[in-house]
């Protein structure tokens, strides 16, 4: 059998008709750049995310920037976030001319660990970057409490978490302002670029929906030094057809991990805690494994393809390395990252599939095979 790790074809096979009347409707109103489309997919995210605002951008990375800049985030500030991620994450920080400071995961779920986060406070912090890592939930209530006692402002980071649920809240409103990205592979996906700010605060909206253009509130007027973030009117119209299918392939993306859970911890593989009080919703279904490139080989030759998120933890990349983290500063991050494989997840994964790339992991892992294929 061959697994494939990703496939979005399939989906775009499903949707097919309903994206193609939409994307003529926005050439023919040649409403290439906000306009209609993203308006309304501004006020149906929102809606779904339980939040008041939706200021849709062209990126995460973007909306991660705007999110930080609004929270007032200034050159010399710090931000205490997680080395476990993609390194947007950080870059979005060294834009406004602050720090990152990393701080260690929790290895039962893989996210920063809230225990750690009081530590990492100095008179210079300004916000906490939590990432929701695989979509799922960060414990938030500690660290809304912890930011609340130092007077800082807590950041999510939902690129890769819509819909997930927190204590009955989606994520996304629960910090003062959260980013998602729309990139194609994400649980919600555009045709291209894109991402969106989400937030309950009046002012940080209008100001985020300023900055996002050139920092105008009047056409031709600009207040303040902007930028160019705005979505494209093509990648609404696509968001708002799919947004109405998120919920469903959510849910089957939490029944095939459900199949990966129940057959791989009778086996013993190590995998991040479902929290009872959250709702993960499976962007990625990560193992750990001891041997993990033998692992991976192993399912090549069994048709089963993996990838890893990710291959080298934030704070020992190239441009953090003059922050002076050691190799072995962030032991539980550094583990992660070299034992981590991400099986195949996605929502039109056969169920069979699955369940063979469950066996066949297994089979790796019992090493039934070990020395086999030399
Ligand atoms: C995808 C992602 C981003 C960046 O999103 P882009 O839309 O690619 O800019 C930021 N943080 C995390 C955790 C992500 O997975």
């Amino acid at each position: 059998m061959n697994v494939a790790y990703f496939d979005l074809k399939t989906q775009y096979a499903s949707l097919r008709s309903d994206v193609l009347y939409s994307l003529d409707r926005v050439c023919r109103d040649a409403a290439f750049i906000l306009g209609e489309e993203v308006a309304r997919f501004e006020q149906e995210f929102a809606a779904y995310c339980g939040a008041k605002h939706c200021v849709a951008v062209n990126s995460g990375t973007s909306a991660l920037h705007l999110a930080l800049l609004g929270a007032g985030v200034q050159p010399g500030d710090q931000v205490v976030t997680t080395a476990n991620t993609f390194i947007a994450t950080a870059e979005a920080i060294s834009y406004t001319g602050a720090r990152p400071v990393f701080v260690d995961i929790d290895p039962q779920t893989a996210n920063i660990d809230p225990a750690l986060i009081e530590k990492a406070i100095t008179s210079r912090t300004k916000a906490i970057l939590p990432v929701h890592l695989y979509g799922r939930p960060v414990d938030l209530d500690p660290i809304m409490e912890i930011a609340e006692r130092h007077g800082l402002t807590v950041i999510e980071d939902a690129c890769q978490a819509h819909g997930a649920v927190y204590k009955g809240r989606r994520v996304g409103s629960v910090g003062r302002a959260a980013a998602f990205s729309f990139y194609p592979g994400k649980n919600l996906g555009a045709y291209g670029e894109g991402g969106a700010l989400t937030t309950n605060d009046d002012s940080l909206a209008q100001f985020a929906r300023a900055l996002r253009d050139h920092g105008q509130s009047k056409r031709y007027f600009h207040d303040f030094v902007g930028y160019n973030y705005r979505m494209d009117g093509l990648q609404g119209a696509v968001l708002r057809i799919k947004l109405k299918h998120l919920n469903e392939w959510n849910a089957k993306r939490r029944e095939l991990a459900a199949i990966y859970r129940e057959l791989l911890s009778g086996a013993g593989v190590e995998m991040a805690q479902d929290d009872p009080q959250a709702e993960c919703v499976y962007h990625l279904f990560v193992v750990y494994a001891e041997n993990r490139d033998f692992v991976r080989q192993e399912l090549e030759k069994r048709g089963v393809q993996t990838a890893i998120h990710y291959p080298q933890p934030v704070h020992l990349q190239e441009p953090y390395r003059a922050l002076g983290y050691a190799n072995g500063s962030l032991p539980f991050t550094e583990r992660a990252s070299d034992r981590c494989v991400s099986l195949p997840l996605y929502p039109e994964l056969p169920e069979e599939q699955a369940r063979y790339v469950a066996e066949a992991l297994i089979e790796v892992m019992e090493g039934a095979f070990v020395g086999a294929g030399k």
